[in-house]
């Protein structure tokens, strides 16, 4: 009999990880690069700021002229994108706004605020600190510097520094395109009303708006009968893709046929089934490179088991370092009696009290039921050694939802 692989929670996520790659670049507007990865080293074009300018609305000076208070005619304005025509002579100021070149012959910047002026001229009242109020050129980046490396992630603010360097375009790691394929006699595609014995495919639009969560573009394929040549053509279809996700037909019932068609299309499968609840059926093959994730069809299974192994492949297809949600430390409210041997993914509620984090049941946790999903914002991932939760114990958790690698620099 074949030795058959079945991998812990965590061992599985090592392995999936291991076989994944991050996918090569492609360019594009810089605004399309938003949470993307950088596959480009971005020198700086120009210095910034790009020229000497006011930090604030006043005037510009020489700090020396301000010691005996005496008034200093105003001899040229100078506003954010003009310039003053006029040089600062000793014994003078020009009125300039914020983000004016600091013109020529001052040295300082002395806010309205801390001015009076009267009859054309200025007077200063106190201490004025030579430099003061003056962005100097190139203090935040000299031009022909390294300003962001490839492998950094695109947050606004990384948006922020490209258009300073007036970068239309730049080079990030390409999105994959996920092939989804349902499989199963009992589904009907949206926009028809489910007959006797028959559902709706959610798990299918479920999966791409995950897939889309994560930056990711979804292939929805359709749906393959409960028959060898319809899986056939689905599955063949679905591997054409950057990676491939099934839902259902992966555990042992007489219809499941997703691990056979693969291997017959020459996919190796890795592991079939892991220890963790939900998610116990679950596969991961490979081609060419190419992920395969078979999930189970219950609709919790599956859209934990994307959460748990198939985002942080994705992330990893796309260039980003941190690919697994960070786990933290919250107090279980109620206790709990799980099987030894598999890490169980608990859907909970995390709610914010005392300075901690309580984790209540987020509902009934069978893994058809879809509502308890909805309720959770977080899910406990209970160690597998253990089989008994006390009220009141740590456990740890990681959130549902959002994006990771958003903290990852
Ligand atoms: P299976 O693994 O094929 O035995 O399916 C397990 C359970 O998941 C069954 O109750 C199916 O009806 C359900 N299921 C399968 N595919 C989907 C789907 N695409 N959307 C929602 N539920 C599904
Ligand atoms: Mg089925």
């Amino acid at each position: 009999m074949e030795i058959q692989l079945i991998p812990a929670f965590e061992e599985a996520r090592r392995i999936i990880l291991e076989t994944v790659e991050p996918l090569g670049a492609e360019r594009v507007e810089l605004l399309e690069s938003l949470g993307r990865v950088l596959m480009e080293d971005i020198v700086a074009p120009w210095n910034l700021p790009r020229f000497s300018n006011s930090a604030m609305d006043g005037y510009a000076l020489r700090a020396e002229d301000c010691e005996d208070g005496r008034a200093l005619p105003i001899i040229d304005h100078a506003a954010a994108g003009g310039r003053a025509t006029k040089a600062v002579a000793p014994g003078t100021a020009i009125k300039i706004m914020t983000g004016a070149p600091v013109p020529d012959g001052c040295d300082s910047i002395v806010p309205i605020e801390r001015a009076e002026e009267q009859d054309g001229a200025v007077r200063v009242a106190g201490a004025v600190t030579r430099g003061q109020h003056i962005r100097l050129a190139g203090e935040d980046v000299r031009e022909g510097e390294t300003i962001l490396g490839a492998s950094r992630l695109v947050r606004p603010y990384e948006i922020n520094m490209l258009a300073c360097c007036g970068k239309e375009h730049v080079a990030v790691v390409r999105r994959p395109r996920v092939a989804i394929v349902a499989t199963g006699d009992e589904l009907v595609e949206l926009g028809k009303t489910p007959g006797p014995g028959q559902i709706v495919n959610s798990n299918a639009y479920s999966l791409a708006a995950a897939v889309s969560g994560l930056g990711a573009i979804p292939v929805l394929v359709g749906i393959a009968r409960d028959n060898l040549a319809s899986h056939r053509e689905k599955l063949a279809e679905g591997l054409k893709a950057d990676a491939l996700i099934t839902s259902a037909g992966v555990s042992v019932g007489d219809h499941d046929l997703v691990k056979k068609v693969l291997e017959e299309l020459g996919v190796e499968i890795v592991f079939w089934r892991v220890k963790v609840k939900p998610g116990k059926a679950m596969a991961f093959g490979k081609r060419e490179g190419k992920p395969v994730f078979a999930l189970p069809g219950n609709p919790v299974s599956s859209t934990l088991t994307f959460e748990e192994f198939v985002a942080p492949a994705l992330l990893k297809m796309m260039g980003h370092k941190e690919t697994v949600k960070p786990l933290f430390p919250a107090v279980l409210q109620g206790e709990l009696r799980k099987k030894k041997g598999q890490t169980q993914l608990m859907r909970v509620r995390l709610e914010y009290s005392g300075g901690k984090y309580l984790a209540l049941s987020a509902g009934k946790q069978d893994t058809g039921l879809v509502r308890t999903m909805m309720e959770a914002n977080a899910v406990a991932v209970l160690p597998a050694e253990r089989e008994f939760f006390a009220t009141g114990e740590e456990v740890q958790v990681h959130l549902l939802g959002g994006e990771v690698g958003m903290t990852e620099l």
